[in-house]
């Protein structure tokens, strides 16, 4: 079974038991994560704490505000940068004051598009930049916003897919981007080759390659349609992060692994097994199937663990 995160008009907030509540509370608090300016709700046997921002296995619910304390507006936080959805300078410099991490405020001007998943973002506050650091496990990212994608959502995902990997491994990351996926995998694994079609994103992954001391990934320009042809190992875990692309890149995935190696597919979904059939026709096994985040009220981002025969 999958859990499909509901959405409704609100701010994000994180449902938990209320017996675990003041210790999930107290570590939101210490990640900075609370939002102190919106009341905790209780709901039957559940306390819903407010966020700042969505994480995994949260929702959107209705919050009533602390008097005298005004709620931020709505953002997401990609290092020191806050992106938000309106274009409010007001809104803006309320955020920068709230946080001393904080560098700079974006407006984000659309979704992501294109091959390179980008988006444009106009300056609000701050530093005029969209380049920033994230830390995230031990590991600091330079990303640069306007350049390469980067989700910092991922980042639990990122740890999931890593306790599945063994020592020795060789790993291929499709869609690397700066190279979050890959750095993470290579602690573990002896080689991961990380592929970009976006120039930007490849210097951006070098930089992070010597930031983080990473000397067993092979960051490659190319595009992962012909990745069957030019590398000539067969590996023994794929991850395929490229969610709007269907089940276009998979039967290349499907080449690229070993028998019995693992297959990690991202993908935009509208429907629990919605691509099940597509994988048993190309040989492979649901390990499982997950929701990563919600997208839209019907369609969520799903991750297939598969395993090829
Ligand atoms: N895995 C990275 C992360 O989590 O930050 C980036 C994921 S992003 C959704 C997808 C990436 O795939 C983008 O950086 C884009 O440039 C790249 N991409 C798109 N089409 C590609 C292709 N045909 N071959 C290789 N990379 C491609």
């Amino acid at each position: 079974m999958i859990h499909v995160v509901g959405k409704t008009a609100g701010r994000w907030g994180l449902r938990v038991p209320a017996r675990q509540g003041e210790e999930v509370r107290q570590a939101l608090i210490r990640e900075g994560a609370l939002d102190p300016s919106l009341k905790v709700l209780r709901e039957g046997s559940d306390l819903i704490l407010p966020l700042r921002e969505e994480r995994e296995g949260a929702s959107l619910f209705e919050f009533e505000a602390h008097p005298g304390r005004e709620p931020l507006p709505r953002h997401e936080l990609v290092g020191g940068i806050a992106i938000m959805q309106e274009n409010d300078p007001s809104g803006a410099q309320q955020l920068l004051a709230s946080r001393p991490s904080l560098h700079t405020v974006v407006f984000a001007q659309g979704e992501v598009h294109g091959e390179y998943r980008i988006r444009e973002f106009s300056h609000l506050a701050g530093e005029s930049t969209t380049r920033t650091l994230v830390t995230e496990h031990g590991h600091t990212f330079v990303v640069d916003l306007a350049g390469a994608y980067f989700s910092a959502r991922l980042s639990t995902e990122r740890q999931r897919i890593l306790s599945q990997v063994r020592e020795g491994e060789l790993v291929l990351d499709m869609f690397a981007g700066v190279g979050p996926f890959a750095i993470t995998l290579a602690k573990r694994a002896s080689l991961v080759v990380a592929v970009d079609l976006n120039p930007k994103a490849v210097a951006l992954m070098f930089e992070n390659l010597h930031r983080n001391r990473t000397e067993n990934v092979l960051p490659l320009l190319a595009d992962a349609r012909h990745l069957a042809r030019i590398l000539p190992w067969r590996f023994d875990r794929v991850v395929m992060n490229l969610p709007l692309a269907d089940t276009e890149f998979l039967s290349e995935a499907f080449r690229l692994v070993r028998p019995g190696g693992m297959i990690h597919f991202y993908s935009l979904v509208s429907a629990e097994g919605e691509h099940a059939d597509r994988i048993r026709e190309l040989g492979g096994a649901i390990a499982a199937e997950r929701v990563v985040r919600s997208y839209s009220p019907a369609q969520w981002h799903a991750v297939y663990d598969i395993r090829v025969r």
